[in-house]
């Protein structure tokens, strides 16, 4: 696949509906690569099964095609993964980038919640242990494509994370980073609570030796107390009706022009409305109230 042909994608975990803080960052991904004649993935994030919600993979999928945000090519599932991830691990421990760590949950609490490399250098085995990246040449920032850039907390950054969790789940970082690289991602457009773990993935790149992506991070939905909408502060499921007021109030929301007659559009016509009138510099950098 040539590079520089434009790959998105939007990769919602299905732990509950799509809610329209989860619609902004499918409609922002998918405008910003249509913009570009891009191609648009969608991969459900299922590496968490305790976390998951049954039927809510396949709820978002259909709510997405009711938006008529049609994807390219076959849906991807993590949990179809697995081998992936696995020879990942295995990479990393060859080349002994990562190390077994047997740290309880309650030591690292009392660390303050940042890991102090201990298990490092004590070559643990594999029974009971998580696995963490041993950090040697961590990423303390990155350019975004809408804030410019964005330093992150130096200790954070400097973090052996986990790649491998003790309870055997493999961990989001590693997950996310495999999978983009393996469909060929050019640019991740997704909501800025994942600001933070994004230095965390370009350190994975750079273990890995891959290109990284670009960033954009998209402002945040939030509700009146301020949170962000998400399924564990209960944020309504966007409804399975007309979906063009939803949609002119994501534009708007993502701070896009809307046609004063949208109501007059068939949903396909106000989405190619948006996919021509898209101007990432338009986008609000701030997270805010929903409209
Ligand atoms: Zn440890």
């Amino acid at each position: 696949m040539p590079s520089h042909h434009y790959i998105g994608r939007f990769a919602p975990s299905p732990s509950g509906d799509l809610h329209f803080g989860s619609l902004i960052a499918a409609l922002g991904s998918y405008l910003q690569s249509r913009s570009q004649q891009g191609r648009w993935l969608v991969r459900i994030e299922d590496i968490d099964p305790p976390r998951e919600v049954p039927g809510a993979a396949d709820r978002i999928l259909r709510t997405l095609e009711h938006y008529k945000l049609h994807w390219d090519g076959s849906v991807l599932y993590q949990s179809h993964r697995h081998d992936a991830y696995r020879a990942a691990l295995d990479f990393l421990r060859h080349e002994h980038k990562a190390y077994f760590c047997t740290c309880t949950r309650s030591r690292i609490h009392s660390l303050g919640g940042l890991y102090d490399g201990h298990c490092r250098t004590l070559g643990l085995s594999s029974a009971h242990a998580a696995l963490r990246l041993e950090q040697t040449h961590p990423v303390y920032g990155f350019e975004d494509e809408l804030h410019g850039w964005l330093a992150a907390d130096r200790a954070m950054a400097e973090e052996d994370f986990i790649i491998h969790r003790r309870d055997g789940l493999f961990a989001y970082n590693l997950a996310v980073v495999v999978d983009d690289h393996f469909q060929g991602i050019t640019e991740i457009v997704r909501g800025a609570d994942l600001i933070e773990p994004t230095v965390r993935q370009m350190a994975l790149y750079h273990q890995f030796n891959w290109q990284t992506p670009r960033y954009l991070h998209l402002p945040l939905a939030l509700n009146h107390d301020g949170n962000k909408l998400s399924k564990q502060n209960h944020a309504e499921p966007i409804p399975m009706s007309d979906p063009r007021p939803v949609l002119a109030a994501a534009l708007g929301f993502l701070g896009q022009s809307v046609p004063e007659e949208w109501a007059d559009l068939t949903t396909e016509a106000l989405l190619e409305y948006a996919v021509s009138h898209w101007d990432m510099q338009q986008i609000p950098k701030n997270s805010r109230l929903m409209a």
